[in-house]
């Protein structure tokens, strides 16, 4: 875990979903997988091939999955709708009681956001595999809100205006330094990388 410029008074947190408030490696890589095999049949060619061609994009250029996509072609409004059809977080995921807990126990003083670049319904669908209601989160901003990704400004100033809290008074929270942490850190919240969920059992 690392922080980053931390304000005094902490009024709200937004968090990162995937690799944040789980760690489970396996469904993290299917989450990139099934889509490629999605596009490698709709291109015609095969999953390593499309496997590689992704690879390649992603080396030049680090961004999310949701823009690489784009630039295969893939509208944001199709990423969304075969996200919601191809992750089956119940399969791979079960209940975190430390995590309900944790979340629980922040919620007492803080406004909690879930901030992600997944559709808000697989957000549901991951919560409830967890094991955490998700109206512990006052807000969730997925995919389909602004329709753009993470590190877009605009999922992170939204989940702000809906909080109804100022940037000052923010931390995020994720996994991935230029997704979830670089730009609220340029809006003015405070952020905190963690290594998976082991580090947001530690956060009270
Ligand atoms: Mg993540």
């Amino acid at each position: 875990m690392r922080t980053y410029s931390l304000p005094t008074k902490i009024s709200a947190l937004l968090f990162d979903m995937d690799g944040t408030l789980y760690t489970n490696p396996a469904y993290a890589q299917s989450q990139i997988d099934l889509p490629i095999k999605r596009l490698a049949v709709l291109q015609g060619k095969s999953f390593e091939q499309m496997q590689a061609e992704i690879a390649e994009f992603r080396a030049k250029f680090a961004t999310s999955l949701g823009n690489v996509f784009l630039a295969f072609g893939v509208s944001i409004e199709e990423s969304i709708r075969w996200r919601e059809e191809l992750y089956e977080p119940t399969k791979s995921l079960c209940h975190d009681s430390r995590l309900r807990e944790t979340l629980i126990r922040l919620s007492t003083s803080r406004k909690l956001a879930l901030v992600t670049n997944n559709p808000t319904l697989v957000a549901q669908k991951t919560l409830t595999a967890l094991g955490v209601d998700d109206r512990i989160f006052s807000v969730i901003v997925g995919l389909d809100t602004c329709k753009v990704s993470k590190p877009h400004t605009a999922p992170f100033l939204k989940a702000v205006e809906l909080l109804g809290v100022p940037c000052s008074e923010c931390v995020s929270i994720g996994d991935r330094f230029d997704i979830d942490i670089a730009v609220p850190l340029s809006l003015g919240m405070g952020g905190i990388i963690v290594n998976g969920v082991e580090d947001v059992y530690s956060l009270p």
